[in-house]
């Protein structure tokens, strides 16, 4: 039996889950919930969905009674994922939410406790945990291939000059911040798996709004400092104004880097002993593929991919905020 998926939020990110989907050996796509009426019909047409499993956002909390969808993928506005993985947990669904988990720390743990009440699982939409580019990087720093990594260049931006402005992505509520919730959670992630350590302290920078039309609620680029036990620093830049992707790790007896790094590639890498050379793969299907098995066995799914992973960047993001608001050095809790 595959694992019968239901896409909660059709925009740009859900069409590459359902291309995911497509491609995927243990998911299968079943539903979809949706407010415009025209999409519905379209997806329906196109994807083979039957009307039984298509909801609207006000009867989405029917799904309770449908035996023929098993997980909730949400691909919502970051604003209104706590709310729909509550309403999932308690119809009884299995949740991948994407990232980032939530808006607060605080948001995450009442995702965490609402699915463990419900007895559903709950996975974070992080793709880059399967892509064989990004393990290679965690293998080179965690096993310290080169030694002790030392320093980390992580940055990711997209210049958003033709952005329209009602976008919510420039909304606070709904976007939780600007480039730092959106692109940073790629940046503060690479640090965290490459070094296999928890950051205990951050300082940070916002930087310049030179799109002042459009950046009124969210910040228009930010930089930041994580400070890691064994002495690292990832330092990283989030931003809007301009277009940056790439990783970069300096250690005791070599270097690694990715550059495209942390989007969606096709990535390119090497290390002091040479290029990389692996494959480029469909990223959604092989997070799908990674997850699946375990929610159909009903066995705990990883630390990596868990609720709790996406709260601890939260506590991470909501400390570089209170960084570059206050101009100080913010201690972070390391569990
Ligand atoms: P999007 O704007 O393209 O899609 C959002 C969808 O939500 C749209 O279909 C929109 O109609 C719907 N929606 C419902 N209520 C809404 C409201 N009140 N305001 C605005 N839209 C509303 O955004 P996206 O790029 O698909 O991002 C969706 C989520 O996916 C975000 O959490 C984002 O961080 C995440 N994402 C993840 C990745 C990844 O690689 N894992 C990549 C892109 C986006």
């Amino acid at each position: 039996k595959k694992l019968q998926v239901a896409l909660c939020g059709l925009g740009r990110y859900a069409n590459l889950v359902r291309e995911g989907l497509a491609e995927s050996q243990y998911c299968q796509l079943a539903g979809i919930v949706t407010g415009t009426p025209a999409k519905a019909a379209r997806w329906k047409a196109d994807y083979h969905i039957p009307e039984k499993n298509c909801y609207s956002y006000q009867d989405f909390d029917k799904i309770l009674t449908n035996k023929s969808i098993d997980l909730v993928y949400i691909t919502l506005p970051n604003g209104l994922h706590k709310e729909f993985t509550l309403r999932a947990a308690k119809a009884g669904k299995h949740v991948i939410v994407e990232k980032p988990m939530a808006l607060t720390e605080q948001d995450c743990q009442e995702m965490i406790a609402a699915c463990r009440q419900a007895g559903v699982q709950l996975a974070v939409g992080y793709r880059l945990h399967y892509e064989p580019h990004h393990l290679e990087l965690q293998r080179l720093g965690q096993q310290k291939v080169f030694g002790q990594v030392r320093l980390i260049e992580a940055s990711l931006g997209y210049r958003l000059a033709d952005i329209d402005p009602q976008d919510w992505h420039l909304s606070k509520a709904l976007a939780g911040g600007g480039p730092l919730m959106n692109l940073g959670v790629y940046c503060i992630q690479s640090g965290r798996y490459v070094l296999g350590e928890e950051p205990v302290a951050v300082t940070a920078q916002f930087g310049p709004v030179t799109m002042p039309g459009l950046f009124t609620e969210v910040e228009e680029s930010v930089s930041w400092q994580l400070h890691f036990p064994s002495g690292a620093v990832c330092t990283s830049t989030a931003t809007a104004s301009c277009n940056i992707d790439r990783f970069f790790a300096s250690a005791d007896s070599g270097s690694f880097e990715l550059s495209p790094g942390l989007s969606y590639g096709p990535f390119r890498g090497k290390s002091s002993r040479g290029a990389f050379n692996f494959p480029v793969i469909n990223q959604q299907a092989a997070q799908l593929d990674g997850i699946a098995p375990y929610i159909l066995d009903s066995k705990p799914l990883p630390a990596h991919i868990s609720g709790e992973e996406g709260r601890k960047d939260l506590r991470v993001l909501v400390g570089i905020y209170k960084a570059a608001k206050t101009g100080k050095r913010v201690a972070l809790r390391s569990n």
